[in-house]
């Protein structure tokens, strides 16, 4: 959302072919939007302004994702229209494809897949026969391109954690579902501490909220001072998630300098140690531009 976030993700679908299989996943789960409005969709409009009015307005350095709990490939033509859009007003952007892999070879003669600057592909083994053979393309296409194995864990259901420590997890990532609501991480995949819907609120409002908790939940003492302590929600005073992003009491690093960023920031806030963590999966530089040169957007051809 600021500088110090690393990803943004607008949710651009609630479709995932693998979603029916994945017990674990919250993608089909009858919660996920139960607390939460789920009348109207972003629209692409919505999406492309605050895209760009993040990079343009406040400040926001990293990478704009797609997935959330859904597979982006399955409304690909909508992704592609959307990172051509914002690319063309904020240059600066860069994306992030998140993704099973399943469907990646229908893109293969998509030009518009050169926008990613990093691609993260789960591997699902025996659900993605075909993975392996999309990634040397993808390779020449993207500059950085990881296989993660899939671990689905235990979020749906997790026990409540009974002694306090801060939570870092706000630094690395930003959530917009598809239905708009914003979410702390991933692990809040229910809303229980949204801090609002981008459809009724502004963005500037949804950001002084964002970074009130995010600066309550990373000091020390445990949840800051007063003002920021009261902003914290009541789902993360006891949340039994806020290790799997900390495990080293650290900012979670994906975009290096950002996190390095937050990491000093953090460090100003309540005296957590800077360390230099290993980076989480590719150690992505901002210097990695994603191929394309900007004038030959116009070429680029949305996918199917
Ligand atoms: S405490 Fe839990 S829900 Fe709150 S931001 Fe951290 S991991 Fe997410």
């Amino acid at each position: 959302m600021d500088s110090l976030t690393q990803i943004v993700n607008f949710e651009i679908t609630t479709a995932c072919n693998l979603g029916a299989l994945h017990k674990l996943c919250p993608n089909a789960h009858p919660a996920r939007f139960a607390s939460l409005p789920h009348d109207t969709p972003m629209s692409d409009e919505l999406i492309v302004a605050s895209a760009v009015a993040l990079y343009r307005e406040y400040g926001f350095r990293g990478l704009v994702g797609w997935h959330y709990y859904c597979e982006p490939l399955m409304d690909a033509k909508r992704m592609f229209r959307l990172m051509l859009a914002i690319r063309r007003a904020a240059p600066a952007a860069q994306f992030l494809l998140w993704s099973n892999g399943t469907l990646l070879d229908r893109y293969k003669a998509t030009s518009a897949i050169g926008l990613f600057s990093v691609a993260v592909i789960t591997n699902y083994g025996h659900h993605a026969p075909g993975l392996y053979s999309s990634l040397p393309w993808l390779r020449e296409q993207i500059p950085v391109v990881e296989v993660v194995p899939a671990k689905l864990d235990g979020r749906l259901d997790f026990a409540p954690c009974g002694y306090a420590r801060p939570c870092l997890r706000m630094y690395l990532e930003a959530d917009f579902d598809f239905f708009g609501n914003l979410h702390l991480c991933c692990y809040d995949w229910r809303g229980l501490g949204s801090p609002g819907n981008l459809n009724t609120t502004p963005l500037a409002d949804l950001i002084e909220r964002w970074i009130g908790i995010r600066e309550g939940l990373g000091t020390v003492p445990y949840f800051g001072t007063e003002s920021s302590a009261a902003r914290v929600p009541d789902s993360c005073r006891w949340c039994g998630a806020r290790f799997l992003g900390n495990a080293t009491g650290h900012v979670p690093g994906f975009v290096c300098e950002i996190a390095q960023s937050a990491r000093e920031r953090v460090a100003e806030l309540g005296g957590l140690e800077i360390g230099n963590p290993p980076a989480i999966f590719a150690p992505f530089k901002q210097t990695d531009k994603a191929a394309p040169e900007r004038n030959a957007l116009d070429g680029m051809l949305p996918g199917p």
